[in-house]
Parts: C-alpha cells; sequence; structure tokens
C-alpha cells in the first residue's frame, strides 16, 4: 500500500470510529419471580461435580457397552449409569413427595452404521406434572445425553469419561429436576436423559417421535450438549455459552417455506424464538453466563439431539460451551508429548455449568409458569394501509391476564420494542407490517411471558 493510500485509509478509520455506534433497542424485561429466583439461589456446583464425576465412574457409557444384570452390580457401562440416573431422579421425588414421575422409553435399535447388532436403549427422565389440569398438557423439556464415546465409537470396553460431552448436560437435567421439584408450575416439566446420541441421535429421535405419535404438546425443548466450560482456556469467552437455533424449520412444508420466502421469516422459526427468549431470561435473572446467540442449526459437521426434536417440528435449541477444546472430545484418555487428551473432570469447570443449570432453569420455569401462546395470530393484509391490524385467538386454557405486541427492524436480531395491550384479541399498531418484524404474546397475572407467535397474512 502506498504511502498516500495509508494516509487515506487511516484518516478514513479514524472518521469512521468517530461515528456514534448505533446502540440497538432492547426489549424491556419484566420482574424477575421471586419463586424462580429463589430456586436459583438452589443449583450448586458440588451437586454438579459429584454428578458428573459419578458419571465418569462408570467406565465408560457407550450405548453398545454391558448393560445385563452383572455389569449394573458391578457399576461399570451404561445399564450401571442408567440405573443410577434412575435412582437419582426418585431421590428427588422422595424429597419433594413423590412430585416426579420417574419413567423409560427403552427400545431396540436396530444394525446401522454405529450400530453392529441390534442393541437396547433406554432414555430415562422425570415429569414434573403442571398444577393446572388444562396447562399440564403443555410441556417444556429440558434434555442432555448420559452416553459417552471415546477414540473409536465401537469400543464397548475402553474408558470413555464423557464429562464434558455429556455428563455435563445430563447434570443440567438432574440439577434442573432438583430444584424446580421443590415448586410448583402450572405447565409441565419434562428432564430427559437420552442415550445413542454419539451411535446417530437414536434416543432423542425415538423420544422426538414417540411425542409427536401421541399429540404432546411441546413447547421447547432446551437440549445441553457440551456445557463444561473448557476449563484449559481462561478468558477466551469463558464467560459465554453458545445457543444454537435452526433458521429455515428442518419440518417446513412447502407452503410454509413460500411464506417464509415472500415475508422475509427466514429468522422467525419457534426454535429461534426460544433462544430470543432464553436471552431475555437471562437479562431478567442476570445469570452467571450470558447466552451467545448463534443463529445456525449447530456447530459444522456436528449434529446434537436438538435437531431430532426439531424434525418433529418442536421448538429445540442447543446449549454448548464457548469454545470446544477437541483434545477433550471423543478421545482415548491418554498422554502423548505432554497432552493431555481425553474428557475429563479436571477440565470441567463446575461454577460454569451451574450457571448453565440457572439459565436452563429460568427459561423452564418461566415457560412453565406462563400462558399457552396465542393462537392463531394474523395480520390483516385485505387493504393498502400504513397501519397494521393484528389478530389473533385467545391463549388456550384460560392463563392470559393480557397480550404484548412486540417487534423489531426487519434487519435486527432480537425484539426491540413491546406494548402491551390488555386483554384483547385485535389491535391496530400505528406502524408499517412490511418495514417491522410483529410478534404477539401472552402474559400472566403475574408478568410471565409465553414464547411470541409471529403472525401470518390474512386477506
Ligand atoms: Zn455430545
Amino acid at each position: 500500500m502506498g504511502a498516500l493510500m495509508l494516509l487515506w485509509a487511516s484518516t478514513f478509520a479514524a472518521a469512521q470510529s468517530s461515528f456514534p455506534a448505533k446502540t440497538r433497542d432492547q426489549l424491556p424485561v419484566g420482574a424477575a419471580d421471586p419463586q424462580i429466583a429463589a430456586a436459583l439461589k438452589d443449583v450448586s456446583a458440588q451437586r454438579i461435580q459429584a454428578n458428573i464425576e459419578k458419571l465418569v465412574n462408570f467406565g465408560t457409557r457407550l450405548t453398545l457397552s454391558a448393560q445385563d444384570p452383572a455389569a449394573i452390580a458391578s457399576g461399570k457401562g451404561i445399564g450401571a449409569a442408567r440405573e443410577w440416573i434412575k435412582s437419582e431422579f426418585e431421590s428427588y421425588s422422595k424429597d419433594c413427595g413423590g412430585c416426579l414421575e420417574v419413567k423409560t422409553d427403552a427400545f431396540v435399535e436396530q444394525p446401522a452404521d454405529r450400530i453392529p447388532q441390534p442393541t437396547e436403549i433406554t432414555n430415562v427422565y422425570a415429569v414434573l406434572k403442571g398444577t393446572d389440569p388444562e396447562n399440564a398438557k403443555r410441556i417444556v423439556l429440558v434434555t442432555g445425553h448420559y452416553d459417552s464415546r471415546n477414540s473409536d465409537t465401537l469400543d464397548t470396553k475402553g474408558d470413555a469419561p464423557g464429562a464434558n460431552d455429556d455428563a455435563s448436560g445430563t447434570a443440567v437435567s438432574l440439577e434442573c429436576a432438583r430444584v424446580l421439584s421443590k415448586h410448583k408450575f402450572p405447565a409441565t416439566i419434562i428432564f430427559l436423559t437420552v442415550a445413542g446420541e454419539e451411535q446417530g441421535l437414536n434416543g432423542s429421535k425415538h423420544f422426538a417421535e414417540m411425542a409427536k405419535q401421541q399429540g404432546w404438546n411441546i413447547e421447547a425443548v432446551l437440549n445441553n450438549d457440551i456445557v463444561g466450560g473448557d476449563k484449559p482456556f481462561p478468558g477466551i469467552h469463558q464467560n459465554v455459552v453458545r445457543v444454537f437455533s435452526e433458521g429455515i424449520p428442518a419440518a417446513a412444508t412447502d407452503a410454509d417455506l413460500k411464506l417464509i420466502r415472500g415475508l422475509g421469516g427466514e429468522s422467525d422459526s419457534p426454535s429461534r424464538e426460544l433462544a430470543r427468549y432464553v436471552s431475555e431470561i437471562y437479562r431478567t435473572y442476570h445469570t452467571g453466563v450470558p447466552p451467545m446467540l448463534v443463529f445456525r442449526l449447530d456447530r459444522y459437521l456436528r449434529g446434537g439431539d436438538h435437531y431430532s426434536f426439531n424434525q418433529q417440528s418442536f421448538a429445540a435449541v442447543r446449549f454448548t460451551e464457548h469454545r470446544e477444546d477437541f483434545n477433550h472430545q471423543h478421545q482415548n484418555v491418554r498422554n502423548e508429548n505432554g497432552v493431555q487428551y481425553g474428557d475429563l473432570p479436571k477440565f470441567v469447570d463446575f461454577d460454569y455449568v451451574a450457571e448453565v443449570v440457572r439459565l436452563n432453569a429460568a427459561a423452564l420455569a418461566s415457560l412453565a409458569s406462563a400462558p399457552a401462546p396465542p393462537a392463531n395470530v394474523h395480520v390483516l393484509t385485505r387493504n393498502l394501509e400504513n397501519d397494521s391490524t393484528l389478530t389473533w385467538e385467545p391463549s388456550p386454557a384460560g392463563r392470559a391476564a393480557a397480550y404484548e405486541v412486540i417487534w423489531r427492524d426487519t434487519s435486527s436480531p432480537d425484539w426491540e420494542h413491546a406494548q402491551r395491550v390488555g386483554k384483547v384479541t385485535r389491535t391496530t399498531m400505528k406502524l408499517s407490517k412490511d418495514n417491522v418484524i410483529f410478534g404477539v404474546r401472552a402474559i400472566d397475572a403475574h408478568g410471565h411471558r409465553s414464547l411470541p407467535v409471529v403472525p401470518t397474512p390474512e386477506r
């Protein structure tokens, strides 16, 4: 670059930096619910550490590893891990007077790429049933996978500690169950742990298909996979947890795609609204690790259990630490040239996991306290006009005390404005529908907000 060019470039840079940076408007957040805030205080990093170390002590939790009674009795293999998770959920239930229903979803997976012979796979879960009969049909769910692997996906004997991937996510489901089971919510919360993730998402696929076939109304799925915080890299965005969400829904029909193309709906899938909800929950409860929303299904070359739910048209997001260390994932435990390989507990930051638990628990509790989202939300497009009229049907199951219209610029990543409109089912906004993206959500008498629904046009 010539001297003159350099001078021009530096002058230009100086001029640029003197422009006031546009600060984005952010949605005003509501008050924290004292019951939820109390539950978050109860989250224990020591408990999380004990649970992760317990899971590591099963040696391997490979889905193909032993699960016969002798192996279970010896405390090694996936069968023993499964039985322990079950007993852990049962102990929480005992502490809340039997408030949790502890269940398994077992099936035999037929041979496939990473499954050499028919293999029984068992998902273990606990249900905290909603206290309101109508709202109990609404479900929010948190999941992690308890299976692990080492360098060889078929090695049934070698150690596969899987402390981060994904004892950490299993610990999120367990700790959320422990702290939230001490409280009551109108809607149902499911605490799920699945197996088969490393062999091909088999457990979550079976569970999500079962939920779809049985008509379960799952409003939100929080998948935690690799949320250990990656201790050897202090200071490198350690204080962030990534939240991945799909843009175009995996389950979109041709008609859905046509609407998305026509209206600029690429960034408004139900999963993305769930990711934004998590971000708002962070601003309400000030949990210690902020979410970093990643507008992408998952990382390059990688997949996870949230996708199984997306395929069945459920809103689902993935939580993953800020920066992964690939020496500590899917690796045999060994020391090579002074480098320690393997997914060991010493690399997990238990305080970080505790903050991820708090963020998950706050989102689950808020959604389970909120009314159902409004139904059939439309924006009227019969006439050419600069105002925007929105209509909807009342939030089903009768808990809405009011509604709120939220909106943002079409180029903005997150909601920016909110206007409360009372207990109505129609409102006209002095804003052009051509220039913003709207959402409508329901609010209960205590300020708990539902997920928003983006209107579809009605002619
Ligand atoms: Zn994983």
